[in-house]
C-alpha cells in the first residue's frame, strides 16, 4: 500500500526526521493564518458598511473570493520556481512567511486600499510558501515508499490542526471586538509560524538550502521574473488607486479561461517537447485525468468559505439555546479540518484493511468515491436549502452532515493525489508538477466563486434546484472515472 491515506498507522507512529516537527508547526500556523482570515472574508465583504463590513454584492464578494484563493494557488508556480532557481525552499518559506504576516497585518487597517493590498501581499506570500512546504516535506525522506506517505499524513493532519484553530479564534475575535480584531489575529498566528520556523529551522539541516550555482537562474532569468512582478504590482496599485475599474466576476471568468490556458499549455509542453520516453507520457497523461477530476472536485468542495458560509450565516440556527449566545458563522468552517484530524487515521487503516481482503482500490477509483461523496454532500445541501426556502431556519445538523460527507469526499482524493502525483512525475518536473496539482486547486477555487456568484445572485427559492445541478457533474464525472478505473491503472501499473 502505498497512497497516503493508506498509511499503516504503524508506520505513522514510527520515527520520523526531527525535521517534521519544523514544517508541520509552520504549516500549522501559516494554514491557521490563511484558513481563520478566509472564513471571515466574504462574510466581511458582503455585510453593511454600517455594520463595519464593505456592503458588497454577494456576486461581486463570492467572484473576489475565488480570485483571491485561486491566486493563492497560482502563484505556486512561481513559487516552486524561484525555490528551484534562486532562492532553495527554505528561504523561499522564511520570505513567503513574512509576507503573509505582512498581508494580514495590511488587512487588519480598517481602509478599503488597504483591504486590497492586503489581500494581494497573502496571495503572493501564501503562493510562495505553500508549495516549497510539501517539496521540503518529500525532502526529508529521500527513500521514498510509505515513511514518505507516513510524514505526508502527519503533516496533512498539521494542516487540519490549523485549519481547525484559525477559524474558531478569528471568528470569535471578530464577532466580539470588530472585523479587523479578526484579521490582526491571523497575522499573529503567522508570527508564531515564523518565530518557531527561525527556532527550529536547523533541524531541517541542508534540505532545500540553495541550489547549485549550475542551476541558478541567469540575470536573464531574474530580469524576466523582476519585469513581471513590476507589471503586476503596477495594475494592481492602479487598481487599488481607482484608475483601473474592474469588475470582480469578469475579471474571474478571464481569469479562469487564464487557468485552461496554461494547463493547456503546459501539459502539451511537458508532453511532446520535454523528450519523455513512453512510460513517463503514459503517467503524464494519468495526472492530466487526476488534474481535471481535482479541479471539478476543487470547484464544489470550495463553496465552504463562500455559498455554504453564508448559508450559516443567514439560514441555520446559530442561537445556543435560550442563552442569547450566537455561534459565529464562520465557525463552521472549522467543521471540515476537526472531521479529517477525527477521519485520516480511520480512512488509513480502512484502506489497509480492504486491501488485505483482496479489496484494492486503484487511484482513479479512489477519486471516483471522493467525486461521489462531494455530490452526495450537495444532495443534502439542496435538501437543507429546500427547507430554508420556505422561510424557516435550518438545524446545524445539515452543515455538520455536509462538512462530514465531504470531508470522507477530501480524504478519498486531496492526500491521495499529493502522494500520486510525487509518484507519477516523471523525476525531473516533480516540483513543476506539484506546482500543476496545486493549480488544479485555483482553477477549482475560482470556479467555486463564480458558481457561489450565480448561485446566491438567484436568492434562497433557486439553491436547492442549483445544489442539484452542481451534483450532477461530479457525479458523471466520478462514474466516468469508476467504469474506465481498470484503463486508467494500466497507464501506470507499477504505480499504486
Ligand atoms: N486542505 C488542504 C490544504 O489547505 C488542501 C487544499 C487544496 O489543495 N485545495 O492544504
Amino acid at each position: 500500500m502505498s497512497e497516503l491515506s493508506a498509511v499503516s498507522p504503524v508506520v505513522i507512529a514510527s520515527p520520523h526526521p526531527r525535521g517534521l516537527r519544523t514544517l508541520f508547526f509552520t504549516e500549522m500556523w501559516e494554514r491557521f493564518s490563511y484558513y481563520g482570515m478566509r472564513a471571515l472574508l466574504v462574510l466581511f465583504m458582503v455585510r453593511q458598511t454600517a455594520a463595519g463590513g464593505m456592503g458588497l454584492s454577494d456576486e461581486v464578494a463570492t467572484a473576489i473570493y475565488g480570485l483571491y484563493t485561486a491566486g493563492v494557488y497560482l502563484m505556486a508556480l512561481p513559487g516552486g520556481w524561484l525555490a528551484d532557481r534562486i532562492w532553495g525552499a527554505q528561504r523561499t518559506v522564511w520570505y513567503g512567511g513574512i509576507i503573509i504576516a505582512l498581508g494580514h497585518f495590511t488587512l487588519a487597517v480598517p481602509w478599503t486600499q488597504t483591504f486590497y493590498l492586503g489581500l494581494v501581499l497573502v496571495v503572493v506570500g501564501s503562493g510562495i510558501l505553500k508549495p516549497n512546504m510539501s517539496a521540503l516535506v518529500g525532502e526529508l525522506y529521500p527513500e521514498g515508499g510509505a515513511r514518505r506517505d507516513a510524514g505526508f499524513t502527519i503533516f496533512y493532519m498539521g494542516v487540519n490542526l490549523g485549519a481547525a484553530l484559525g477559524p474558531l479564534v478569528c471568528c470569535y475575535l471578530a464577532q466580539r471586538l470588530g472585523w479587523h480584531w479578526g484579521f490582526a489575529a491571523a497575522g499573529v498566528g503567522m508570527v508564531l509560524g515564523l518565530g518557531q520556523f527561525r527556532w527550529t529551522r536547523h533541524l531541517l539541516g541542508n534540505i532545500g538550502a540553495a541550489p547549485p550555482p549550475l542551476q541558478r537562474v541567469g540575470r536573464v532569468g531574474i530580469g524576466v521574473v523582476a519585469a513581471t512582478v513590476a507589471v503586476v504590482a503596477a495594475v494592481s496599485g492602479l487598481c487599488l488607486a481607482g484608475m483601473i475599474v474592474i469588475y470582480p466576476p469578469a475579471v474571474a471568468r478571464f481569469a479562469s479561461l487564464g487557468i485552461v490556458l496554461i494547463a493547456v499549455v503546459y501539459f502539451t509542453h511537458v508532453f511532446f517537447l520535454l523528450g519523455l520516453d513512453r512510460v513517463e507520457q503514459r503517467r503524464v497523461l494519468l495526472i492530466l485525468v487526476l488534474f481535471l477530476a481535482a479541479a471539478l472536485f476543487w470547484a464544489g468542495f470550495e463553496q465552504a468559505g463562500s455559498s455554504f458560509n453564508l448559508f450559516a450565516e443567514r439560514h441555520t440556527e446559530r442561537a445556543i439555546g435560550s442563552t442569547g449566545l450566537l455561534i459565529p458563522a464562520g465557525w463552521f468552517q472549522s467543521l471540515g479540518a476537526v472531521f479529517v484530524i477525527a477521519l485520516a487515521p480511520v480512512m488509513a487503516a480502512l484502506w489497509v484493511a480492504l486491501a488485505c481482503g483482496k479489496w484494492y482500490f486503484s487511484i482513479p477509483m479512489k477519486f471516483g468515491f471522493g467525486l461521489l461523496f462531494l455530490a452526495l454532500g450537495f444532495g443534502v445541501m439542496a435538501a437543507a436549502a429546500g427547507v430554508a426556502a420556505t422561510g424557516s431556519q435550518v438545524l446545524p445538523v445539515w452543515l455538520v452532515a455536509t462538512y462530514l460527507i465531504h470531508t470522507i469526499g477530501e480524504l478519498c482524493l486531496s492526500p491521495v493525489g499529493l502522494s500520486a502525483v510525487t509518484k507519477l512525475a516523471p523525476r525531473k518536473l516533480i516540483g513543476q508538477m506539484m506546482g500543476l496539482w496545486f493549480l488544479a486547486s485555483a482553477l477549482g477555487n475560482l470556479l467555486a466563486g463564480l458558481l457561489a456568484g450565480a448561485l446566491t445572485s438567484d436568492g434562497i427559492q433557486h439553491w436547492s434546484a442549483m445544489y442539484l445541478k452542481i451534483a450532477a457533474l461530479p457525479v458523471a464525472a466520478g462514474l466516468l472515472l469508476m467504469v474506465f478505473s481498470r484503463q486508467l491503472r494500466d497507464l501506470a501499473p507499477d504505480v499504486r
